[in-house]
């Protein structure tokens, strides 16, 4: 695409400021792991917001997007297999006062089908405020975890079932990019997001591996249109410089980066 100063909506961010790990990690792939240093990065690369992941609990991101609204998002989490009437409340509440915009959840770390009824409560929420669940899809990272709850064609039961929640599918469902594909263009109320398909880190096909998984996106959007798609980096694990360069290289027509960097996102979470 040309480049230009397009306004850019990174859909899909972690700030883990103080998790030992985490902070080794953006280190070591050059970033600036602090919440200046994330303001730099998204103003360097014209990112007008970014949604912020909960990942364990909903307090410090909620707090974090209170103190810089103008920048962030947020979206909430809940274990489906272990919470309160008051944590649903809460995430209710939360929601109605524009505190969280998506609700993000994580089959595949917490072992449960995004179709059980288990979950049930946690979409009526999302559906009476038209707020968009995230599901963490395809791989998991970990051996601790069941990859059968996190692989994308789980999405399409739900899809089914509740055919008025909006629900995305994060990371495009990597490996199983082709099955999202699918499932998108199957379901009116199915999107994906483009975050994390590679380590920001270096290693030996790094090169080979980004071109595959442009080939992929491209025979995505090819077969399902760009409509459904919302750019996102999964930062801190990839710099957004870099993840930016990335998705610039898709062989797509303008229109549809523009879909895909900035309106659909509008069109789910409203104006930045
Ligand atoms: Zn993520």
């Amino acid at each position: 695409m040309k480049q230009g100063k397009e306004k850019i909506i990174d859909c899909h961010i972690h700030i883990h400021f103080n998790f030992p790990g985490s902070v080794k990690t953006a280190e070591g792939i050059g970033l600036r792991y602090s919440p200046d240093g994330l303001m730099r990065d998204l103003k360097e690369n014209n990112v007008v917001k970014a949604l912020i992941m909960s990942t364990f609990s909903n307090g410090f991101v909620k707090k974090f997007v209170k103190e810089n609204p103008k920048h962030f998002w947020a979206a909430a989490t809940i274990n489906p297999l272990n919470y309160k009437i008051q944590d649903l409340e809460n995430l209710d509440t939360d929601i109605k006062k524009g505190f969280f915009k998506a609700i993000k959840l994580y089959p595949g770390y917490l072992k449960f089908y995004p179709a059980d009824e288990i979950c049930t409560p946690i979409y009526e929420i999302a559906m009476r405020y038209k707020t968009p669940v995230i599901f963490h899809s395809g791989d998991t990272s970990s051996s601790h975890t069941l990859l059968k709850y996190a692989h994308p064609f789980n999405i399409d039961e739900l899809a089914y079932k509740f055919p008025k929640l909006r629900i995305i599918i994060a990371h495009l469902g990597n490996p199983w990019i082709n099955d999202t594909k699918e499932v998108i263009s199957k379901n009116p109320n199915v999107y994906s997001d483009l975050s994390g398909l590679f380590p920001g880190k270096y290693f030996p096909y790094k090169e080979e591996l980004k071109q595959k998984l442009l080939e992929q996106v491209e025979d995505l959007i090819y077969y399902a249109g760009a409509e459904k798609l919302l750019f996102g980096t999964d930062y801190s694990l990839v710099s957004h410089k870099e993840y930016i360069e990335f998705i610039k290289r898709l062989r797509i027509k303008e229109r549809d980066f523009e879909k895909i960097f900035f309106k659909n996102a509008v069109k789910l979470f409203g104006e930045p």
